[in-house]
């Protein structure tokens, strides 16, 4: 069970050539993500959402502010603390991210490797993951071969490989038609309920944040525009 909490966030870019001001990314954002919630962050492109999420899982350092991630305090961490805790932190992104000449497999227990799990462990672990996300029967397939619901739901079995409290989601269904757009977010939605686990999710699709979120946020400019229960932000007023 992991709680997200930021505080007062900050991220600034230097300027494009000396003696431009700052790129403000990040504009004192405070978001306080329960347990086991699920948390959208909605806004136009440009909004600061994807630096935003790249500031949770560790990618980035920000400039200001405070990011508790479970127990970690992601911003008093050196890089070399960083690292344990970013196993704790899984990621899905809008164009997947995947080796796309390798096997569904061997994606999906890359970072069982790179986390040092011995191989034996390593392959049962990826036969769960891959029941789970319902390409039991892929595993030899590569990637190339998968249609793009097949490619994303191999992106969430390799973000689950560690065992993550939370789960990071950058535009997941963006590129997928609506009908496999629907069974990602239910699939994200059975991690959630049956896995326990935080989801925090970017998406310019209100349909998405309907569907699936507890809470949203809503960013402009860097900023908190709004923020609230989902049914509260967007009820008419
Ligand atoms: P999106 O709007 O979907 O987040 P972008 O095209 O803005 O995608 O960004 C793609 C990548 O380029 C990101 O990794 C981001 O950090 C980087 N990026 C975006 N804007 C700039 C910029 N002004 N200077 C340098 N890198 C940038
Ligand atoms: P969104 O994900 O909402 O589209 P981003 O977080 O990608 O927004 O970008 C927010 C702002 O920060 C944009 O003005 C973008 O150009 C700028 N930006 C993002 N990444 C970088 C970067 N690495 N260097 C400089 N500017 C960046």
């Amino acid at each position: 069970m992991t709680r997200v909490q930021l505080t007062d966030v900050g991220k600034r870019y230097p300027g494009r050539s000396k003696g431009d001001p700052d790129i403000v990314a990040v504009d004192d954002v405070s978001i306080e993500v329960a347990s086991g919630e699920i948390h959208a962050i909605i806004g136009y492109s440009g909004a600061g959402k994807s630096t935003l999420l790249r500031l949770v899982n560790g990618l980035e350092r920000a400039t200001s502010g405070t990011i508790t991630v479970g127990e970690a305090v992601l911003t008093d961490l050196s890089e070399r603390q960083l690292r344990p805790v970013r196993s704790q932190i899984g990621m899905i992104f809008q164009q997947f991210n995947l080796f796309h000449s390798k096997s569904v497999a061997k994606n999906v227990e890359y970072p069982l490797v790179v986390a040092g799990v011995p191989a034996a462990e390593r392959a049962a672990r990826v036969a769960e993951l891959l029941a789970f996300v319902g390409l039991q029967d892929r595993a030899r397939a590569y990637v190339d071969q998968l249609s793009g619901g097949q490619k994303q739901r191999v992106g969430i079995a390799r973000a689950l490989a560690t065992s993550p409290g939370v789960l990071l989601a950058d535009e997941a269904t963006s590129a997928l038609d609506p009908e496999t757009s629907r069974e990602v977010l239910a699939l994200l939605k059975r991690v959630n309920d049956e896995l326990g686990i935080t989801i925090i999710l970017i998406t310019h699709e209100m349909e998405v944040v309907r569907e699936i979120a507890d809470r949203v946020t809503v960013m402009d400019g860097g900023r908190t525009v709004e923020q609230g229960d989902v049914f509260e932000v967007f009820s008419a007023p």
